[in-house]
């Protein structure tokens, strides 16, 4: 089978209803599916259907318990902290669901120009942020030469006497070429993100009308198999949660990262599960065809947890703050924090520009950071594996022996305790001092813990960027 052959073929629309067309199923059934997850070693497409067929409140509180244990034995007490960069919401497409169609006449276009790029990252840089996600709507103006050059600036600032700068870029893209991702790729992008908005090829068409570039479901759908012939490592998938029958998205997700995991030795880097939003001139933002109830979206996040334990899963601010602080118990990884979508407004607040969609948690950088010490976490703002090659397959070798609490979790407390040390407010200060006290003491290897205290030293001291 030729890769074009394999590329149509891993969305099998009918298998997967099919799947989901079947009885709830018993008790019985769900514990021994999730006495296998336990053993972090994911599940096949049928069990994840069988769990996404669960209705019963009790049965999902067994599946919520087991993505909680899950992600601690994993990732333990760490969450991805980051922050979207805007740098324009012009758009040639026109999704039903998005505030910067081209057909929306209701919101200020902008595209961001270097200054402007280098303007926001400095305000980003001046709150603590050390990963940024460039994001644009699709258009000429955001090219990839643009792109490239956004990503040069946005490396090129420095803050705090050349101390601080942003020390790993995702993007979040419109689809391309082989060639442009080599070019992104060489310009050290960390993950590149696209959603496929919905997995069904024949409802995509109801979202996004044939005569834009984005109604060509299968160019979409195949993104990633360019990106990652095109040298990327780390690719983000996603769907947006409302547009069909929620269960079909998780479903092919899972369909995805199989097939990248089949074709390329390495599944993806990180799901993303944003839910449909009130949005300014999108039809569908007000009028959700299939709206994900909060309950259901619970459930659907902890099976995602468990059916893949070592893909990191991202919450963005679309979410409110009650839903964003549970679900960090039950199998997000990734969260962004202080997050403003319309492009430039992290510089000027006053900007009137549009943007994508309404947030739903409004919570600066520092509240986020003293919500996670009250949960019992702590924020990573580190990059130590992308910047050591510990990445794509790499990073999935270290991750599955569960070696990624011992270096992530001590790079964690070194990129905190710098968050402390700079930007804190006193009383986050205070907190979160006392959390690195109890993590430090509770690592049982004695070398690792006087390594991890030298280290705190040091930075207490004024050095940075310390990681293993
Ligand atoms: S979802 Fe993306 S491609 Fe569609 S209109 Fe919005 S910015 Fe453009």
């Amino acid at each position: 089978m030729n890769k074009n052959e394999r590329n149509k073929l891993f969305i099998d629309r009918d298998k997967l209803y099919s799947l989901l067309d079947k009885k709830v199923p018993q008790l019985s059934q769900v514990q021994d599916i999730l006495s296998k997850a336990l053993k972090l070693k994911g599940l096949n497409l049928e069990e994840v259907a069988t769990l996404l067929r669960v209705e019963d409140p009790a049965m999902i509180h067994l599946i919520m318990e087991t993505a909680r244990r899950v992600k601690e034995e994993i990732y333990g007490k760490r969450l991805v902290l980051f922050a979207p960069i805007y740098t324009g919401n012009v758009c040639i497409n026109n999704c039903t669901y998005c505030s910067f169609r081209r057909d929306n006449k209701l919101i200020k276009r902008k595209v961001l120009s270097m200054d402007e790029i280098a303007e926001e990252t400095r305000t980003l840089l001046r709150e603590g942020h050390k990963r940024v996600l460039l994001i644009c709507g699709e258009s000429k103006r955001n090219d990839t030469d643009y792109m490239v050059e956004a990503i040069r600036t946005t490396y090129g600032v420095r803050e705090h006497d050349g101390r601080d700068y942003i020390r790993r870029i995702n993007v979040e893209l419109a689809p391309m070429e082989v060639e442009d991702f080599a070019r992104l790729k060489a310009e050290k992008i960390g993950t590149y993100v696209c959603f496929q908005e919905t997995y069904d090829p024949v409802l995509y068409r109801n979202f996004h009308p044939a005569d834009t570039k984005k109604g060509d479901y299968e160019y979409r759908v195949t993104v990633m198999d360019r990106a990652m012939e095109g040298g990327i490592n780390d690719v983000g998938i996603g769907a947006l949660l409302g547009l069909i029958d929620y269960r079909f998205e998780v479903l092919a997700m899972i369909e995805h990262a199989n097939h990248l995991e089949r074709a390329f030795g390495c599944g993806c880097h990180t799901v993303s599960v944003p839910r449909i939003e009130p949005a300014i001139g999108a039809p569908n933002a007000d009028n959700i065809p299939s709206k994900v109830s909060d309950e259901d979206f619970k459930k659907l996040v902890a099976i995602i947890r468990i059916s893949l334990p070592y893909t990191g899963i991202i919450l963005s601010t679309r979410e409110n703050d009650v839903m964003r602080t549970e679900l960090i118990h039950y199998g997000v990884s990734q969260i962004s924090a202080g997050s403003r979508t319309n492009p430039g407004s992290y510089a000027h607040e006053e900007e009137q520009t549009g943007s994508q969609f309404s947030l739903g948690d409004h919570r600066t950088v520092d509240q986020m950071i003293a919500m996670m010490a009250n949960e019992g976490f702590i924020p990573s703002f580190c990059t130590g594996c992308y910047r050591k090659g510990r990445v794509g397959n790499d990073f999935m070798d270290l991750a599955k022996p569960g070696l990624i609490k011992q270096f992530c979790m001590p790079n964690a407390i070194f990129t905190y305790k710098e968050y402390l040390e700079d930007f804190a407010s006193p009383e986050t200060k205070e907190k979160g001092m006392k959390v690195i006290e109890n993590l430090v003491n509770a690592v049982e290897n004695e070398a690792l813990r006087e390594k991890i205290t030298a280290n705190l030293n040091l930075i207490h001291e004024g050095k940075r960027d310390i990681y293993f």
